[in-house]
């Protein structure tokens, strides 16, 4: 079943929810709990204190009648009223606020003690008068059973104080632990989601971006692995359907490439061939006259001359040969050959060879200036050879009469450096950047096709070369041809 990424994300997103939920639904009604117990410990702490502060106020409230049996002061009496009055409203304000009715008990032992204390304070002084001390005996002994009654529902409100304390850390160490396994599930989840990030998207498209700068540099080999059924794997193989016809073009491109160097080859040629037939042609008649001279010469039977004749002739059928085996070389078609390791010497001087053929006359000179043992360099020697040619036709048309074309090659910048120097007229400097652009010519119709050094040019950049005007003013033009010295493993 095709899923899309959205899908998977949502999928996976989902999960996380799921999970997240199950595991903070418990921790959020443990927080819950213990906020709970929290406010009820601390209401209780309120109230114990509040019922201690009433126990305090009972005895405080007391303290006047037994100061009273000891000094007689009258005033104590009000002091008595005063403390007892605002013991009643503590116990008021208690009640209300804490709905406890614990300290009903402490009222009613207020309005018991407050007519016995009135008693009290009416007995006129006097040493021994025993009845002042026995109705204090009676108040003390009321007062002490409610403050019993207090302090027991105090302790009682302190054990539960203790038991909700006790219940707090066990939350706090539920809510930790919650708090870590929701954590660690978060963590791992988010681990996963991670990798499946990393194996599902990002390196797909690593993958993809490697893949698409291979294209770029020409590499259509590379296929993409189509990891998932979702809109990466669909981009996969609709990268790798591309990549396939951008090969298929770029074979046809190739032999449309192929076809048209070699036509421009064959162009030259045709450019050629009167002067090629006139070089033909001299052999022929010398290999004709010498054969005629030679029959008649063996009809006299002068046979030292009849050898000699068809000495001259053989020699002349040799240069014919020469010269159909160079024009049969030029026009091979192998430019699609592994690139060897070759010298440029012999290329060089068959190509300056075919060169002169065709200007016919000596009215051009060629030169070649050639260093000692040049060194070797990388690539397919046809391709060179068609590459001189152009040039050195392209001199020849520039030359007129008195013209010299010089072939100098040289080792440098760890190749060698072939120069075709001519001192034709020059390239005006607005039309030396058009003429590597194809159909640029400025010869007449039918003389130039304007494809001769753009072929040449992808001829040399196919090889690893590089083809450059290098100079040209109104002494004259030149081509550098630029030839990599073959690389270490190469040499043999
Ligand atoms: P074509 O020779 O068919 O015109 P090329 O691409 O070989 O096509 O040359 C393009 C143009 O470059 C030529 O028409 C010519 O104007 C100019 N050119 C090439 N070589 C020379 C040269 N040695 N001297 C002067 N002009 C040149």
């Amino acid at each position: 079943m095709k899923r899309s990424l959205a899908v998977k994300i949502g999928i996976w997103l989902s999960a996380v929810f799921i999970l997240v939920a199950l595991f903070g639904w418990d921790l959020l009604d443990d927080i819950e709990a213990l906020h709970h117990e929290a406010s009820f410990v601390e209401e209780s702490n309120r109230q114990s204190h509040d019922l201690h502060a009433l126990e305090m106020g009972l005895y405080a409230c007391i303290a006047p009648i037994k100061e009273f049996l000891i000094t007689g002061d009258y005033r104590l009496a009000e002091r008595f009223d005063r403390q007892s009055e605002q013991l009643l409203r503590s116990v008021s304000l208690y009640q209300q606020s804490n709905n406890d009715e614990a300290a009903a008990s402490l009222v009613s032992a207020i309005k018991r003690v407050h007519p016995k204390a009135q008693v009290i304070f009416g007995l006129p002084f006097a040493v021994g008068n025993m009845e002042g001390p026995i109705l204090l005996h009676e108040i003390e002994t009321e007062v002490r059973q409610v403050s019993e009654q207090l302090s027991a529902r105090h302790h009682k409100m302190d054990a539960k104080v203790n038991s909700a304390m006790r219940m707090l850390a066990g939350l706090r160490m539920d809510i930790r632990n919650e708090a870590v396994a929701l954590l660690s599930v978060l963590l791992v989840m988010l681990l996963l989601l991670a990798r499946y990030m990393y194996n599902g998207i990002v390196r797909p498209l690593v993958d993809m971006r490697r893949a698409v700068q291979k294209v770029g540099v020409g590499d259509f080999e590379i296929a993409c692995e189509r990891s998932s059924d979702d809109e990466l794997g669909e981009l996969a193989s609709a990268f790798n359907a591309m990549a396939r016809a951008l090969k298929e073009r770029e074979e046809m491109l190739n032999s449309a490439r192929s076809m048209a160097a070699h036509q421009e080859k064959m162009n030259a040629l045709g450019m050629m061939a009167s002067g090629i037939a006139h070089e033909v042609g001299n052999p022929l008649s010398a290999i004709s006259v010498s054969l005629q001279v030679a029959l008649q010469k063996l009809g006299s039977k002068d046979l030292e001359s009849t050898h000699q004749k068809l000495q001259i002739a053989l020699q002349e059928v040799e240069r014919t040969e020469n010269i159909i085996r160079q024009i049969l070389d030029y026009s091979r078609k192998d430019d699609q050959q592994p690139k060897r390791a070759f010298s440029a010497v012999p290329v060089i001087q068959k190509a300056v060879d075919l060169a002169r053929m065709t200007s016919r006359s000596n009215a051009i000179k060629f030169r070649t200036d050639i260093t000692d043992r040049l060194p070797e360099v990388w690539g397919l020697d046809t391709v060179l050879m068609q590459v001189l040619v152009n040039l050195l036709l392209n001199a020849l048309d520039a030359c007129g009469e008195g013209g010299m074309v010089i072939v100098h090659a040289a080792p440098g910048d760890d190749g060698v450096a072939i120069d075709v120097r001519d001192n034709g007229p020059g390239i005006p400097s607005e039309l030396q950047k058009e003429i590597f652009k194809p159909l640029f010519t400025t010869k007449p119709r039918g003389m130039g096709s304007g494809l001769g050094l753009v072929i040449s040019r992808e001829l040399c950049t196919r090889m690893g070369w590089e083809l450059n005007l290098i100079h040209s003013d109104s002494e004259g033009s030149c081509f550098r041809i630029w030839l990599p010295s073959p690389a270490e493993e190469h040499v043999s």
